[in-house]
């Protein structure tokens, strides 16, 4: 074959498998996540992470990163091998794990870091909506467009934070910075008694949005 056609074919692939990613992202996280309330490791880590809205590595991140790196091999890898050839099988299976990747990489430091363009301006935004705002909205992570066909999109211009879910990013001595004044508004106060604690792991786990 001749090496352009092949360099096309190995392009179009990964384009592909990069948007099938975007696809499962938020069937997963709309349905395997939040439609399951805590039924099954996925549903319950998933959960449990909208409990107090923070990011840390921990093993069961492992054990997603081998089976969608499996999903890859073993689904879309044979798929376009069969149905195109080599080239398009591995590059599809490329494309999936980077778009997958991607997704894990900006969620990650959506939580824990400032962002650094617009993009990740409005993956916050877009995705802070989804944890404060309404956990029902907005399941898509790394782009929109899967909540824009199934009318799940919900992009307010300022988003409520609930003062005690703070991202650590976006305050200072428990008030927001000014740079992100345009885009949060902190609401309620710094709570952590018990009583708090219980009603927002039951909201979380109700896919409800905490209280302020
Ligand atoms: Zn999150
Ligand atoms: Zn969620």
């Amino acid at each position: 074959m001749n090496l352009v056609l092949s360099l096309l074919i190995g392009f179009a692939a990964f384009i592909l498998g990069a948007f099938l990613w975007t696809f499962a992202e938020y069937l997963l996280h709309r349905f395997a996540m939040h439609e399951l309330k805590g039924k099954g490791m996925m549903s319950r880590e998933h959960l449990e992470h909208h409990v107090r809205s923070t990011w840390s590595f921990s093993a069961t991140h492992i054990l997603s990163w081998i089976g969608m790196l499996l999903v890859g091999a073993v689904l879309w890898m044979p798929i376009g091998w069969i149905l195109v050839g080599p080239v398009a099988g591995v590059s599809l299976a490329l494309g999936w794990a980077c778009g997958y990747f991607f997704y894990e990489y900006q969620h990650a430091v959506a939580h824990r870091r400032a962002p650094k363009n617009r993009y990740q301006r409005w993956v916050r935004q877009n995705h802070f909506q989804h944890h404060f705002g309404q956990p029902m909205k907005n399941h898509g992570v790394s782009t929109l467009i899967w909540d824009k066909a199934f009318g799940t999109c919900e992009q307010p211009e300022i988003v409520r934070v609930p003062r005690r879910l703070a991202l650590p990013w976006m305050v200072q001595d428990g008030e927001l910075l000014p740079e992100f004044t345009g885009s949060y508004i902190l609401v309620g106060a710094l709570d952590d008694s018990d009583r708090l604690a219980a009603i927002d792991r039951a909201r979380a786990f109700a896919s409800i949005a905490p209280p302020d």
